[in-house]
């Protein structure tokens, strides 16, 4: 996968990763449409397309193949122990990509 280098403010990133530890804390709590999401968050089509596994594999970047929309998801139900250490060892962009599933999810169920 190509990375790319963004400038967030420190704040920001100090935000980010203490309330990391307070969600994966609660990780048994965050809806599973937003770990495992079926479907695309947009349009709910199940024509999804693997483009990156990232994480020995444990989370895959998806295109939906109706929508064009990419999002990220865990590739398997894994144990809660399994997902906090998962979620410890990923960095602010991979984590900033469930964020926004939770997003998209929020107001998606909104409507
Ligand atoms: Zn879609």
């Amino acid at each position: 996968m190509e990375y790319t280098h963004v400038r967030i403010p420190k704040l920001i990133k100090d935000m980010i990763m203490s309330e990391k530890l307070f969600i994966i804390s609660n990780i048994d709590k965050v809806p599973e449409e937003i770990l495992y999401p079926s479907k695309c968050l947009k349009c709910n089509s199940t024509n999804l397309e693997v483009l990156y596994t990232i994480h020995d594999g444990l989370i895959e970047v998806l295109k939906c193949k109706n929508c064009g929309y990419k999002f990220l998801r865990v590739s398997r139900k894994i144990s809660k122990e399994e997902l906090q250490s998962l979620f410890l060892k990923i960095g602010v962009g991979i984590f900033a990509g469930f964020a926004l599933n939770a997003l998209i999810y929020i107001i998606r169920e909104s409507k």
